[in-house]
């Protein structure tokens, strides 16, 4: 940990930009002791590794416990700088004795409290919400912002996700979504933006680099995402995808192929309006060509041209099948409330522009056509071709 306070309770930050001497000079003179569980601790003042606070060994105090990594250590000292130099009232590990919490930063910015959790480990599930939710309940804005380190590239523009990644998924005024993360050895914020899921565990983004120097609070809080992506390679992925699950179905998967089989639909000449990327798909765990052949199944595969649909009748299917577990959500601890059904709404209104709906009011669509369906594999591959040289403006805007 960076901070302590001496035997008559001053603060010592090791935030700020001591001289090695003048540290000596103080360790010498002062005893330190922990803020959180009041034991007396150690000053290191190593040549490799970054100055800080030990426990002793034996110490019962969780930060002893955490076993805090230099590369964590680091990072909060750099971003603790980067809020000082804006002149941003700020306040290195400050302990809230109240909610017992001690965030890695507490500042203040526009009138509100901010609590900064730079987050370089997993941590249970439980805990991040816990946290999350007595941060929201004290009066803080919580922003948790993940080590670059656990940031895994799979390919270009694909990401590798766990549910982990997921808690740190924050929303922008202009309600685009982002995952705001940091590297100590690059300085260098890594915005992931247009973050939209094929599969459980992988996910096509976007993503912003920004020097440290280069980049303003506001712009972290509230930055401008462009949300974008490869129409090809989506649909490229997403049939490997499919492809590779479909020779090892899970239970899951296995009820959704019965089903599938047992409409005389087949897989792999599924129509090329069915698992299209839309921007709160990543609301919904399971693969878009999953919940929204669910969607084709359950209610536009029943209808015919100038049929009405309404949200109503979309929004119970859509239920049944989560009560099911045939589609899974997904949750995230720093918003208020998530509407999953967004996700089905921005799919429907894709469908608008691309003429297979039309709108006929707040709840109600018309069918104008019917899905392209195709029978052979040769006319599939025409189909989809053509679809996607048509709508390609459409498609590659999330
Ligand atoms: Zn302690």
């Amino acid at each position: 940990m960076l901070t302590a306070h001496t035997k008559i309770g001053t603060k010592v930050c090791l935030g700020y930009e001591y001289k090695k001497e003048t540290l000596l000079y103080l360790r010498n003179k002062e005893d330190f002791f922990c803020p959180v569980c009041g034991e007396q601790v150690t000053l290191k003042l190593g040549d490799r590794r970054i100055f800080h606070f030990a426990h002793k060994r034996g110490s019962t105090c969780r930060d002893f416990y955490e076993n805090e990594s230099i590369y964590h250590m680091e990072g909060k000292r750099q971003l603790f700088q980067w809020l000082v130099n804006q002149k941003i009232s700020a306040e290195l590990e400050f302990y809230d004795k109240e909610i017992q919490q001690r965030p890695d930063i507490m500042f203040l910015y526009n009138g509100k409290r901010y609590a900064l959790e730079y987050q370089c480990s997993t941590i249970p599930e439980k805990i991040f919400i816990k946290r999350t939710k007595t941060y929201f309940q004290n009066g803080y804005i919580p922003i948790w912002i993940i080590g670059s380190n656990h940031i895994k590239q799979k390919m270009r523009n694909v990401l590798s996700f766990s549910n982990f990644h997921f808690f740190f998924l924050r929303k922008t005024s202009d309600g685009s979504f982002y995952i705001p993360s940091y590297c100590p050895e690059k300085r260098l914020f890594h915005l992931v933006g247009s973050i939209i899921s094929y599969s459980v565990k992988n996910a096509f983004v976007q993503s912003s680099n920004f020097e440290i120097e280069n980049i303003s609070v506001r712009e972290l809080l509230d930055p401008k995402i462009v949300n974008q992506i490869s129409v090809d390679h989506w649909s490229t992925e997403i049939e490997k995808f499919n492809f590779y699950w479909s020779l090892h179905p899970g239970p899951r998967e296995n009820s959704f192929l019965h089903e599938v089989y047992n409409q005389n639909l087949n897989l792999f000449l599924l129509p090329p309006e069915i698992g299209l990327p839309v921007r709160h798909s990543i609301f919904i765990e399971t693969s878009p060509t999953i919940w929204q052949t669910y969607l084709y199944i359950d209610v536009l595969s029943k209808k015919n041209p100038k049929e009405l649909i309404s949200l109503k009748e979309i929004e119970i299917n859509f239920k049944k099948r989560i009560n099911r577990k045939e589609i899974i959500l997904r949750n995230f601890p720093q918003f208020y409330e998530v509407n999953h059904f967004i996700a089905v709404l921005d799919y429907l209104l894709l469908l608008v522009k691309l003429g297979i709906l039309s709108r006929k009011g707040e709840t109600l669509f018309e069918i104008q056509r019917n899905l392209t369906k195709s029978l052979t594999n040769r006319k599939k591959e025409e189909n989809k071709l053509f679809f996607k040289q048509k709508y390609h403006h459409i498609l590659s805007k999330i």
